[in-house]
């Protein structure tokens, strides 16, 4: 039996473009990822549960953690921390499965920094698909408007640079689909199967 480590795959992106919803989709379908449960300080909102949607701890807790070295990464975001157990990531690597995480974008810069071997996959907002589409067109807005929403396009778009796949969150069907033809095809890589065709060389008598 050849050895072969999980692979790492990072779903991130602007705030309100839809992580969590195509997140969820995603893992209605797929079982071969294992999603690591983040750890947060803000409180329990209805239907959630403690190990399932998130580890809900203290600021002190919290704290304790990021002292320890225990988080892979975390950020603050809209007041409270959000952070990655490292234990359970490096353990279910190390085990073969792939990992999955979903975090905001501050965090996945981090995990590239300290992981740069993980597959990063940018979730994009349609909209800027449909920005494109109006400049092109020329449309009747304002100049005003259109330099404003330019702006924002042209912060996200350079948030996409330490990513290797970007997803368009059009419909999240479409979007989820996409994200399991990028697992898949991160399998076929060949820096990854030549490293397992390698190992079985060297355990070969010829
Ligand atoms: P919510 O409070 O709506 O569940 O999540 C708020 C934001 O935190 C979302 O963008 C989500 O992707 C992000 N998030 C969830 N878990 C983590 C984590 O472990 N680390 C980081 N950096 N962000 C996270």
């Amino acid at each position: 039996m050849i050895e072969q480590k999980g692979i790492l795959f990072i779903l991130s992106g602007p705030s309100g473009v839809g992580k969590g919803t195509v997140r969820k989709a995603l893992f209605e379908k797929n079982t071969t990822l294992q999603y690591s449960i983040s750890m947060t300080t803000r409180s329990k909102r209805s239907g959630e549960q403690e190990g399932v949607d998130y580890f809900y701890r203290s600021k002190e807790e919290f704290e304790e953690m990021i002292k320890n070295n225990q988080l892979l990464e975390y950020a603050e975001y809209v007041n409270n921390y959000y952070g990655t157990p490292r234990q359970y990531v490096e353990e279910t690597l190390d085990q073969g499965n792939d990992v999955f995480l979903e975090i905001e974008v501050q965090g996945a810069l981090q995990v590239k920094e300290n992981f740069p071997e993980g597959v990063f996959i940018f979730l994009s907002p349609p909209n800027l698909e449909e920005l494109k589409n109006r400049i092109i067109s020329r449309g009747t807005e304002t100049e005003a408007l259109v330099m404003n929403r330019l702006r924002a396009a042209k912060d996200e778009i350079e948030l996409m640079d330490a990513y290797d796949y970007v997803v368009v969150n059009d419909y999240v069907d479409h979007a989820v689909e996409k994200v399991q033809a990028i697992v898949k095809s991160e399998h076929c890589k060949r820096e990854r199967v030549a490293s397992q065709y390698k190992k079985l060389l060297e355990v070969t008598q010829l």
